[in-house]
């Protein structure tokens, strides 16, 4: 469902996990369809895989198609409990007398397939969530469209409840999936689910963002995870207005001392996870490398998404934020030889890259005003901070 953008995408040759990159050795006991590199990757799947991997080996293994023109395909019913398989029944229609699919057979859709209300379409051509492509596309039809799409007919898609219980209100009316003329199988449950949820993410975290800009605000940063950038795209930081609560708070554990230390206080607000990445808690797409980078010590922090203001409630550019990030980066590097040398470790490089409290102790005992003051009017004779030339410094503020 989210278009057809992704054809960088590669197409896997060999057997890969339905939930991670890695080959997989393992097969679903029960449906032998959907394949795992391991126990781990196997329980993130059941969460979604369950509600259709009995029921497909029970009634739609190849030997009980009904017919030689019926495929499998997938129906979420606006009032079933869960998205279910069904056998989809092709017949020749039209004046062209091309192979299509008898909706009219399926209890729920006749009304609208008689109304003509039932024909919009849509595919899946790649999974996002697993960067990996989908051959040949999961056709989709019913109501497909963005959440703020205010022209849907038909009443929440309370199947999809199961999956997410966001998801109905992001979904209206019936929806089919199908490939066309062949089997989906539960592997293609994945992709739907996967599908789902960026597409409901995706809108959904704009209008996030405008709620939040009512009120009192303070300008602040988004700092994307690795899951967010690596799914939806989103850039490293993005200027955001906070509600002045996240200035105020101390929602989170995670902390900056070295904003103390160079002039800039900073104070952090979680952000919802998003539904695309429901079920991949373990692969580290928590992880915010450009969090890490202000405090080493918290490097296995799963902080997610986070909100970055100032806490004394002046605005923060995104350019001060990531000249702060990039002094941090670049100052243990500057001193890690010559500490060794005094302490007398020729090893002192790679334990300090190894050690995270290390490398933070290091990182705080080094930084400075002064040094960050020379640091910054460095970032400023070079052209992507040419933006911030015309305003204060961060200690100006
Ligand atoms: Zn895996
Ligand atoms: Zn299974």
């Amino acid at each position: 469902m989210e278009g057809q953008q992704d054809s960088s995408f590669a197409v896997p040759e060999l057997p890969l996990c339905c939930m991670c990159d890695s080959l997989a050795a393992k097969v679903c006991g029960i449906c032998h369809c959907n394949r795992y590199c391991s126990p781990e990757c196997q329980k993130d799947d059941w969460k979604v895989h369950k509600l259709v991997c009995k029921p497909y080996s029970q009634k739609f293994s190849s030997h009980q198609r009904p017919g030689p023109n019926y495929y499998r395909g997938i129906y979420c019913n606006p009032d079933g409990d869960y998205p279910e398989f069904v056998w989809l029944a092709y017949e020749q229609m039209g004046r062209d007398n091309q192979y299509g699919i008898n909706f009219g057979q399926l209890p729920g859709l006749r009304d609208l397939f008689s109304n003509g209300d039932f024909v919009q379409t849509d595919q899946i051509s790649s999974n996002s969530v697993l960067h990996r492509r989908v051959q040949p596309p999961i056709i989709v039809h019913g109501c497909v469209g963005p959440i703020d799409q205010d022209s849907f007919r038909g009443k929440d898609n309370i199947s999809l409840s199961k999956v997410n219980e966001e998801l109905p209100t992001a979904f209206h009316g019936p929806l089919v999936f199908h490939k066309k003329q062949q089997d989906l199988d539960p592997m293609d449950f994945r992709h739907i689910v996967d599908s789902a949820r960026v597409r409901f993410q995706k809108p959904w975290k704009e209008t996030h963002h405008k709620g939040w800009a009512l009120g009192d605000t303070v300008v602040g940063v988004r700092v994307n995870c690795i899951g967010d950038i690596k799914i939806f795209g989103y850039p490293m930081f993005e200027p955001v207005k906070c509600p002045v609560a996240v200035a105020e708070s101390k929602e989170l554990q995670a902390e900056a001392p070295v904003g103390e230390i160079v002039g800039i206080p900073l104070a952090f607000g979680s952000y919802p996870h998003s539904l695309a990445w429901a079920d991949h808690f373990n692969r580290g797409w928590w992880m915010n490398s450009t969090y890490v980078a202000l405090n080493p010590s918290h490097h296995d922090y799963m902080v997610g998404t986070v909100f970055v203001a100032r806490r004394d409630k002046k605005p923060l550019p995104v350019g001060h934020l990531q000249a702060l990030i990039e002094y941090c980066w670049d100052l243990p590097g500057q001193f890690v030889d010559l500490e060794g040398l005094e302490a007398g470790r020729k090893d002192f490089r790679s334990a300090v890259d190894t050690d995270f409290d290390k490398r933070n102790e290091l990182l705080l005992r080094r930084a400075s005003k002064e040094g960050f003051m020379e640091f910054w009017r460095k970032c400023l004779t070079e052209e992507r901070y040419r933006l911030y030339r015309d305003i204060p410094a961060p200690w100006e503020f």
